[in-house]
């Protein structure tokens, strides 16, 4: 069935409110397997609203409608819907006397203009409210179906789970399954140039690439009429595309790089230690946020300056006047010292130039050298970032760190030069 979706309210057109109901709704109605061919926002409008179910209608056999459903003489979400499917509003007895149960309850008076909401259309199907106190339908005509809702958030998620859910199975056609791979290393240009053939050549599976900031993810989607026939199409795409870009694939089911480190790190009772430059803190940020880490991380400390470098971790002066602050021996000798004042199994340094100022034509903004020992090993990556600005540059340091542990972990190898790709 082709759906759409229709955010009512003025307050969305200003950019007062975010439209996250239909970001709910698209996710729900694609587990359904319904596929939402529009997603349309109107003002308070009768006259608008009615445009845009004209146009819907042209290409869907369903619009789902969010707000404009309260009791107020801005909300004609109910009025415009009954009177474009050819219906007419009768009062609907249960919904009266659920007002009046609720009136008995809370020892509180509805004002009249509340039983405004209890007129409905005469041959809609009611969806009674648990969340508030304005019901939702669904309205037919000629095989095409309105569904209205209210827009605050609670209650229409409420109502869509309870109501709005079962009466949609009836609708459902196969199951979409689907899988995110997410990748670091390699910009979503590059990833989709890599894997062109297989994208051009397929219909289903679906694959589609998504940059985010300091990363990329692949989505492989499929839709078939069991799941276990989905995935099965899904894996063997999966499957193709790690054996051009699976060296960059962190992992396979939408996790984050600090989860899939930090959960990694837990479960083998690997203890870690960072010393951080230029990304400040941001490691020790990152790693906090996996519930469960204070059993393996130990800490981390900020040595920003060149004496406090020396300071805590007994990087040499001379050491320093030979390449710079920012060089492969001072990241080593950070990484040297972390280990010898905490003993970690794993310890990471990050010393870098995050700029926007600071950069020199041999050591350029977004140059940083990252270093990691493990098992008696220290590796250094020189790593040079594309330079978006200084918070991107220190993301991007904090996750070449993630990553190098990450490798590390797995006995993957680690290029000593590392340019994202
Ligand atoms: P009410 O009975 O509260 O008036 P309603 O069904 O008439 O409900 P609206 O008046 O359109 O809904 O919106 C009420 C509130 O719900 C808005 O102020 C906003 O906070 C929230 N809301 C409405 N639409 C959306 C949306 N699409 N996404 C997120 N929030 C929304
Ligand atoms: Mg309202």
């Amino acid at each position: 069935m082709k759906c759409a979706i229709l955010s009512v309210g003025t307050e969305l057109l200003m950019g007062e409110i975010t439209d996250t109901n239909a970001v709910y709704l698209s996710r729900q109605l694609k587990e359904l397997g319904l596929d939402v061919l529009y997603r349309y926002t109107v003002g308070d409008n009768d006259s608008r609203l009615t445009e845009v179910l004209e146009l819907a209608f042209n290409d869907v056999d369903l619009v789902i409608t969010t707000g404009g459903l309260g009791p107020t003489d801005d909300d004609m979400t109910k009025e415009t819907v009954t009177e474009f499917m050819g219906d007419h509003l009768v009062e609907h007895k249960e919904t009266v006397d659920a007002l009046r149960e609720i009136e008995v309850e809370r020892r509180h008076q509805f004002s009249q203009n509340n039983f405004k909401q209890t007129f409905l259309p005469s041959r809609a199907e009611v969806f009674a409210t648990e969340a508030g106190t304005a019901p939702g339908f669904a309205l037919e005509k000629d095989g095409k179906i309105v569904i209205c809702m209210p827009g605050p958030p609670r209650e229409m998620t409420n109502m869509f789970e309870k109501r709005v859910r079962p009466y949609l199975m009836q609708f459902k056609e196969g199951v979409i399954y689907s899988r995110i791979l997410r990748l670091f290393g390699m910009g979503e240009s590059r990833v989709e140039y890599e894997i062109h053939d297989l994208i051009e050549k397929q219909t289903d599976p679906t694959i589609a690439t998504y940059a985010k900031p300091c990363e990329c993810s692949i989505r492989i989607a499929s839709k078939r009429k069991t799941e276990e026939e989905a995935a099965e199409a899904v894996d063997e795409v999966v499957t193709q595309i790690k054996e051009i870009v699976g060296e960059y694939i962190f992992d396979e089911n939408d996790k984050d790089l600090v989860n899939v480190v930090g959960e990694k790190l837990i479960a083998n009772g690997i203890s870690i230690s960072a010393a951080e430059s230029c990304t400040g803190g941001m490691f020790a940020e990152y790693m906090t946020s996996v519930p469960g880490i204070s059993e393996v991380f130990e800490r981390s400390i900020v040595t920003y300056t060149e004496r406090a470098k020396m300071e805590e971790l007994g990087v040499k002066q001379e050491t320093i006047d030979k390449d710079t602050v920012v060089s492969e021996d001072v990241a080593r000798e950070m990484v040297e010292g972390l280990y010898a004042k905490t003993g970690s199994d794993i310890c990471v340094s990050v010393t870098g130039i995050a700029g926007p100022s600071g950069g020199t034509p041999e050591k350029p903004v977004g140059l940083m050298y990252v270093g990691c020992r493990y098992k008696g090993t220290t590796v250094v990556q020189e790593v040079l970032t594309i330079n978006f600005s200084r918070e991107w540059n220190r993301k991007y340091g904090t996750m070449t760190m993630l990553d190098m542990i990450n490798k590390m972990l797995d006995g993957r190898e680690i290029p000593t030069n590392h340019r994202l790709k």
